[in-house]
């Protein structure tokens, strides 16, 4: 008899518990659709201060607009954190051409790639010679390409459902494809888009000349979809083509940046400390709209959903807005450096920089225990149309906070069409939707509040 009774006061709590998450969530979902601000915030962030390239003016502007907002949030603590950050500049516009035969061109849409060189000041023409991959550099070695343009053209892999997984299967072409090709002489290097369509946008990116001595590097620039499938055909009519490029980038000395922070503070586990978190910076073509001002837009509408349903958290909440995530991670760096030197005590990360497309679900970095805490939780979202509950990377930023107890966590939404955007002139405010971009929030704050309720195992 007392064990019935034990067993049916188990049960009512259970019910209760869970009546009570379903109202909770719901509440998170229905401010988020139908009064949140993060769409407002982003249209500012985008519209009137822009690209937020680390080091820039409009990187300033960008701390400082965020940290008015969190100011105004009635939080318990706001402040900005040092972090110094590289700054490279971009110039004038790129400019480039094939040259089929002497006076005969053809326009191609360019830009440098972020930390490249620039080209000599009257521009650069060479002959050019197409590879798939740095593998195939080292076949073809140096007779085949000294004096060359080195035209890495391998398209992203439009088989995979994971974008992001086809965006991996190509990145090194653009970050070491400059170090690699001037090992053989090179002059410069040309790099297909990382976008999964035919269009006239560059998309630049990160590129590093490893230990390259100075004087060696040469310069790097994307070429558009369009511009390099032109590119290949005129080169398979004729190989002996010429491609001009002009680009005046150049890299400056550090300068002093921030993160920006504001926290909850937890009624009962203040020490335990859980993040949420975009990055601030973003690439200074198009306006950093899905990269990444969707993340910090809904990483601060997280702390906001929770004040605006009068939910008290008993954990410290803390939304982090990442400096230099694009060209060094010096502020995802940072931030691990302090918290791990303050023995801060972080349980949980979760950071949305996937773009602010419809939320999926989350993917998981964590130990089996608590992943299957979190999956315990998958019918609670189900009203919400979030699924997925993967395995899998948390996020660039919260990487660094990585040991063996803390969970982190990314947001995942549907990318089918992030690449069109990312890292170019087409990244900006009319490509975000509003709905979508609230509930990548909501789904945000509801897993945050599941794991400030019931804390990590
Ligand atoms: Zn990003």
């Amino acid at each position: 008899m007392k064990q019935l009774l034990v067993i049916l006061v188990l049960l009512s709590t259970q019910i209760n518990a869970q009546d009570r998450d379903e109202k909770q969530i719901k509440a998170l979902y229905h401010h988020a659709l139908t009064e949140g601000s993060g769409y407002g915030w982003l249209h500012h962030l985008s519209t009137k201060i822009g690209g937020r390239l680390s080091g820039s003016l409009q990187a300033q502007q960008a701390v400082e607009y965020t940290k008015s907002l969190l100011d105004n949030m009635g939080l318990d603590k706001v402040w900005l954190q040092p972090v110094k950050v590289p700054k490279w500049v971009r110039g004038t516009p790129e400019f480039a051409y094939i040259e089929s035969a002497p006076g005969i061109t053809n326009n191609v849409a360019i830009r440098a790639l972020g930390g490249s060189v620039a080209t000599p000041f009257g521009g650069l023409k060479a002959e050019v010679i197409e590879v798939k991959s740095i593998e195939a550099l080292k076949n073809l070695g140096r007779e085949k390409i000294e004096g060359k343009i080195v035209f890495f053209n391998r398209a992203m892999d439009p088989s995979l459902i994971d974008t992001f997984q086809a965006y991996s299967g190509c990145a090194d072409q653009r970050y070491s494809g400059a170090a690699e090709a001037g090992k053989y002489g090179a002059v410069g290097v040309i790099v297909r888009s990382l976008n999964l369509r035919l269009d006239d946008f560059p998309h630049t990116g990160a590129m590093s000349y490893g230990n390259t001595p100075v004087a060696e590097r040469i310069p790097a620039a994307a070429i558009s979809t369009n511009g390099a499938e032109l590119l290949s055909t005129t080169l398979k009519l004729n190989p002996s083509i010429k491609l001009y490029f002009k680009q005046n980038c150049k890299n400056l000395p550090d300068v002093d940046s921030y993160n920006v922070i504001g926290e909850i503070k937890g009624s009962t586990h203040p020490e335990e400390i859980i993040v949420v978190g975009g990055h601030l910076d973003s690439w200074d073509l198009g306006d950093g709209s899905h990269d990444d001002g969707a993340g910090c837009v809904q990483s601060m509408e997280v702390l906001q959903l929770f004040k605006a349903t009068g939910y008290k958290p008993k954990r410290t909440i803390r939304v982090v807005l990442f400096m230099n995530e694009e060209n060094g991670l010096r502020g995802g760096t940072a931030y691990a450096k302090e918290a791990f030197a303050k023995k801060e005590r972080h349980i949980f990360a979760l950071e949305s920089d996937s773009g602010g497309f419809t939320p999926r679900g989350f993917t998981i970095d964590a130990n089996e225990k608590n992943y299957e805490q979190i999956l315990s939780w998958k019918n609670l979202f189900e009203p919400y149309l979030i699924h997925l509950f993967q395995k899998g990377y948390g996020g660039a930023d919260i990487g660094p906070l990585k040991d063996d107890r803390i969970v982190l966590a990314g947001l995942r939404p549907d990318t089918q069409r992030y690449f069109d955007h990312h890292h170019s002139d087409n990244d900006t405010f009319e490509h975000v939707n509003q709905r979508e971009l609230h509930l990548g929030a909501a789904t945000m704050a509801s897993l945050v509040y599941l794991i400030d309720t019931y804390g990590i195992k």
